[in-house]
């Protein structure tokens, strides 16, 4: 049998769950499928980017291997990231394999972060697999800026994608990144354009990761700032909602949307983290603000079993850091020398 046509690892799936050594459970697994995309955005990419060599990376059957193997041990959701994800040949392959867990009840959700330029296209074939809500991601609603912020890319086509992902029945989120200089003062209108759309969305923090050809720190805006601008004017009523990461929720009263902000560079989320995240290459980061790595490819490409798989996957969670150091103040250093698109957002 291949490992490709493995069902769950019986030999996993008895494993206890994934607790590291701060006694955190590890539930929520995000999976790099490419390091590549379709889009440069300014503060993600540099515009000429090198993209790592086909060897490098993963194979779909070695990611639904891995993926597979920490279901087995207690994940329960799953989101597929990059780079873009639809942009990796036969990403749809890699999803319909995937939603055997979610047919089985071993995973809760699988969902994916996407640019939105191939929603269009496979907002229908992913709502049939199983796929229930997709974050993308929209910084303005400007053309001209959109263009420029992500080197070209087409707004008109993301508000296709999103709208044939809302038809096709998935529910949408959209991420928005602040820049202090480009979209700072249009925050409210995004927020108004995805709540009176039943969109949710969310609103990130620039953070120095990778090198990049701008200084983010003059675009550096901080959300602290934001929401009290809009509580100004609006109503932002708190949602207990703890999804473990550093995500908090707001509902604003005038709109009836939920709000979210992401800020690991100003709020300490990590005592709760419950997630871990899988490169492209098979690199196991149980934190996005550290450099702490394990090779699970290494092992994978050795030929182990399921059980050296998992004694690695342990090995690395077990040393999960307690916390990032994410600091802007280190001027446009990155802190973390691996750019987003390989880790994933
Ligand atoms: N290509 C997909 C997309 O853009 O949604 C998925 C990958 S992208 C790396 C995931 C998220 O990370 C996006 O919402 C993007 O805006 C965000 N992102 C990328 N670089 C970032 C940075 N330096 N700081 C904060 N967010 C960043
Ligand atoms: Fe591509 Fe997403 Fe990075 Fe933009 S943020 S360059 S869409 S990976």
């Amino acid at each position: 049998m291949t490992p490709y046509d493995a069902s769950p690892p019986a030999q996993s799936r008895q494993t206890a769950a994934l607790t590291d050594g701060l006694g955190r459970k590890v539930t929520y697994l995000r999976v790099s499928v490419t390091d590549r995309c379709d889009l440069r955005c300014v503060y993600c990419m540099a515009e000429h980017m090198t993209f790592l060599p086909k060897a490098e990376v993963l194979s779909l059957e070695e990611l639904d291997r891995v993926a597979s193997v920490f279901v087995g041990l207690g994940v329960r959701k799953i989101r597929l990231t990059g780079g873009e994800p639809l942009v990796r040949k036969g990403v749809m392959t890699l999803i319909e394999r995937l939603s055997r867990h979610l047919k089985n009840g071993a995973l809760e959700e699988l969902t994916l972060t996407t640019n939105g330029t191939r929603l269009a296209a496979f907002a229908t074939d992913l709502a049939r697999l199983g796929i229930r809500r997709v974050n993308v991601s929209m910084d303005t609603l400007d053309p001209d800026l959109f263009k420029r912020l992500t080197r070209g890319g087409s707004l008109a086509q993301v508000q296709a994608g999103i709208a044939a992902a809302a038809a096709a029945g998935l529910k949408v989120k959209i991420n928005a990144v602040a820049l202090a200089r480009d979209n700072a003062a249009e925050i409210p209108e995004l927020i108004r354009w995805a709540h009176e759309r039943g969109h949710g969305i969310t609103l990130i923090e620039t953070m120095p990761m990778g090198e990049v050809d701008e200084d983010r720190t003059d675009q550096f805006l901080s959300l602290a700032a934001v929401r009290a601008e809009l509580a100004s004017y609006w109503t932002l009523k708190d949602l207990p909602l703890n999804t473990g990461g550093p995500a908090r929720y707001v509902e604003v009263a005038e709109t009836g949307g939920k709000l979210g902000f992401i800020t690991p560079m100003t709020h300490n989320f990590c005592e709760g983290c419950n997630r871990v995240r899988l490169t492209c290459t098979g690199t196991l980061h149980t934190c996005l603000g550290q450099e702490d790595a394990t090779d699970l490819r290494a092992v994978l490409r050795a030929g182990a079993d399921d059980a050296g798989l998992i004694a690695a996957i342990a090995g690395g969670v077990d040393s999960k850091p307690k916390g990032h150091d994410f600091r802007i103040d280190r001027g446009s250093a990155p802190s973390v020398s691996r750019h987003m698109s390989t880790t994933g957002g």
